[in-house]
C-alpha cells in the first residue's frame, strides 16, 4: 500500500538524525540504499559492481559504455529504485531517515512526496517543477503510451483479442470477462495518463489520451466488448462459474470502501499527485472486482 505521509509526526527538530519511535526525520547525508540488499552506501555505482553477477538489473546498466547516456540512465533509475525501497519502509515502520532527492533544511518529513515518474522524493513545491522535466517521465510513459497511442489503436485491440482467446470466426471468447477487464484497464490507464498530462503540462501526451479516449467509445465495443458479452451470456447458459464465497467479497468490498474514502478525503484536503494516484488505483481496483 501506500505511504501516510499526511499522518507523519510534525513535531521532529528539523536537524534530527537520530531514531525515535514512531517518528520519521529526513536523511542529511547523502548515502543512497542499495534495492539488492538495503545497506547504505557513499559509493552506489561503485558498490553496485558487487551485485554484478547476480543481479541482472546491475549487469545490464553497468554492460554500457562507462560516460553513456543510457548507462546513467539505467543506474539513476536503480539508485531510485533502492532508496523508493528504503523510504516506503520508513513510512510503513514509522521511524527511520527519508532518503530525499534535495534536502531542504526547514522541511520535515511531512512535505515530502514521489515523483510518479521516477518515484525520486521532493518537498511538496518542488515536486511540480521537478516533474515538468524529469528526465525518466518518457521512458515511463513511453510503454503505457505506446498502448494508448491512437496510431497504434487497432494493434492494441488485436493484442487485447489475442489474450482473451477471440475464436478465428471472431465470435466467441474463450475469456470473455477479461476482455471486457482489459478494455477498462486501458481506459483508465489513458486517464490517469491524461490527468498526468495535464498536470506536466505535456499537451501532446494530453490529447493522445483523449483521442484513445473517444476511439475506445466507438471502436472498442464494436471490435471486442459486443463479442465478449455474447460469449459471456452463452457461457453463464451453458456452465456453472465457481464463484468466490460472499463473505470474502463482503469482506473486499467493506475494504475498499474504506480505503477509497480514506483517499478521497485525502485528496479534498491536498490535491497532490501521490493522492490523485492512491485514488486512482483503489477506483481500478473496485472497477476489476465489481465486475467479477
Ligand atoms: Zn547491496
Ligand atoms: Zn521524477
Amino acid at each position: 500500500m501506500t505511504p501516510k505521509i499526511d499522518e507523519r509526526n510534525t513535531s521532529i527538530p528539523r536537524d534530527s538524525v537520530s531514531f525515535s519511535h514512531d517518528k520519521t526525520t529526513v536523511s542529511k547525508c547523502g548515502k543512497n540504499f542499495c534495492f539488492v540488499c538495503g545497506k547504505a552506501q557513499s559509493k552506489i555505482v561503485r558498490y553496485f559492481k558487487a551485485h554484478e553477477n547476480e543481479n541482472v538489473e546491475i549487469a545490464e546498466a553497468l554492460s554500457f559504455p562507462a560516460h553513456s547516456k543510457k548507462r546513467k540512465e539505467l543506474l539513476q533509475a536503480l539508485r531510485n529504485k533502492g532508496n523508493f525501497l528504503h523510504n516506503n519502509n520508513v513510512l510503513k515502520k514509522g521511524t527511520g531517515e527519508l532518503k530525499v532527492k534535495r534536502c531542504s533544511i526547514k522541511q520535515n518529513s511531512k512535505t515530502y512526496e514521489y515523483c510518479v515518474y521516477c518515484q525520486g522524493m521532493f518537498v511538496r513545491k518542488e515536486l511540480w517543477r521537478h516533474m515538468k522535466r524529469c528526465s525518466a517521465k518518457k521512458s515511463k510513459e513511453l510503454v503505457h503510451c505506446h498502448v494508448i497511442k491512437p496510431v497504434n489503436f487497432m494493434a492494441t485491440v488485436k493484442a487485447a483479442k489475442e489474450v482473451a482467446g477471440f475464436s478465428e470466426d471472431e465470435k466467441t471468447v474463450e475469456a470473455p470477462s477479461f476482455a471486457l477487464k482489459i478494455g477498462q484497464h486501458l481506459l483508465q490507464v489513458s486517464s490517469i495518463i491524461q490527468c498526468n498530462a495535464i498536470i506536466a503540462g505535456d499537451k501532446e501526451l494530453r490529447e493522445c489520451a483523449e483521442e484513445f479516449q473517444t476511439l475506445y467509445r466507438t471502436k472498442w465495443t464494436e471490435c471486442v466488448s459486443y463479442t465478449a458479452r455474447m460469449s459471456a451470456k452463452e457461457k453463464k447458459y451453458n456452465k456453472t462459474i465457481n464463484l468466490p464465497r460472499t463473505e470474502d467479497i463482503q469482506m473486499l468490498t467493506k475494504h475498499l470502501e474504506k480505503v477509497s474514502e480514506s483517499a478521497y478525503n485525502k485528496l479534498e484536503k491536498a490535491a497532490s499527485m501521490q493522492n490523485y494516484s492512491d485514488l486512482a488505483r483503489v477506483c481500478l481496483t473496485r472497477v476489476i472486482t465489481f465486475n467479477r
